[in-house]
């Protein structure tokens, strides 16, 4: 193949996608893709079915996690590529995340539902029940008819400001990129510039990751505004990063398509030479 395609961020039913792991695979193959790296929230749940389903296909599985973090009240979220599911630290820090996300999503919709016709049941039944979080209470708003689609439920009454929003316990950004990296994994910064001209974190802080273990930053994704991506860039060459693009494909739970953004062969290679946590498995 001349241009291997390289999407390494995807997101199963195990999470919020709305593929199971063995169609996210699927998916993938009609995609046309070389290598997909599948990414669920806080959960390695999806891992096994994704190796079993791509066997024998000749695509490349990427074993990865996306880890919510924090840095003050901001949301980070950090890519985690090839590490040890077993880590004790990182295995009790996600079940941690886990635990906390349900709790306040069954607090969101406590809120909800003073206002909206829509009830805890209705959410459990949207979600796969391992990583839950506002995608599935938008599921559920959508089968009740109060808003049609996800992203009305997040331009609206999930928004941050929409007054029913709560946060849910997360590591600061620095304990996650050391988590990652502790476990043998290869971390990588999530859409890091989302919030207009600011990334999602200084160049004081990237430093400090750095020296955690950060290998990356995934320039290449549809929510990073152009402005934040001169800066990625700038800091990308200054500090030798690793530069990603990825999809964030979510199935049907949202636009972005898979190979919308892909990452260059020797991109991927850097990260897997970073890791020592698992494999890549070609199927
Ligand atoms: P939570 O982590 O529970 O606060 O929910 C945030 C997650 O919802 C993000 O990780 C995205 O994957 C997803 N999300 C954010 N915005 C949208 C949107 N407009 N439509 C669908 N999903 C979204
Ligand atoms: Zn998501
Ligand atoms: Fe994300
Ligand atoms: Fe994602």
């Amino acid at each position: 193949m001349a241009h291997p395609l390289i999407d390494l961020h995807a997101h199963s039913s195990v999470s919020d996608g709305t593929e199971t792991p063995t169609q996210l695979i699927r998916a993938a193959l009609e995609a046309g893709l070389d290598t997909i790296a599948i990414t669920d929230h806080d959960s390695t749940a999806g891992w096994d079915e994704a190796l079993t389903a791509a066997a024998g296909t000749g695509l490349q599985v990427i074993r990865g996690m996306e880890l919510s973090t924090r840095d003050e009240w901001r949301s980070v979220h950090v890519l985690g590529y090839l590490f040890n599911p077993n880590d004790g630290d990182l295995v009790a820090e996600t079940a941690r995340i886990r635990d906390d996300r349900l709790t306040r999503a069954e607090r969101m919709v406590g809120r909800l539902s003073e206002d909206f016709d829509v009830t805890w049941e209705d959410v459990l039944a949207q979600s796969g029940g391992v990583s839950i979080g506002r995608p599935h209470i938008a599921d559920a708003l959508v089968a009740r008819g109060i808003v049609r689609t996800r992203s009305e439920a997040f331009a609206s009454i999930l928004h941050f400001r929409g007054g029913y929003y709560l946060p849910h316990a997360a590591p600061t950004v620095l304990d996650g990129v050391r988590l990652i990296a502790n476990a043998g994994g290869a971390p990588v910064i999530a859409h890091p510039a989302t919030r207009g001209a600011d990334a999602v974190i200084d160049e004081r802080m990237l430093v400090q990751l750095i020296d955690a273990g950060l290998v990356g930053l995934e320039i290449g994704h549809r929510e990073n505004t152009d402005a934040g991506r001169a800066t990625l860039e700038r800091w990308a060459e200054r500090y030798d990063l690793v530069v990603t693009g990825s999809s964030d494909y979510h199935g049907e739970g949202k636009p972005n398509r898979l190979a919308e953004n892909t990452t260059s062969p020797d991109a991927l290679e850097r990260i897997i030479a970073a890791a020592r946590g698992v494999e890549p498995v070609r199927g």
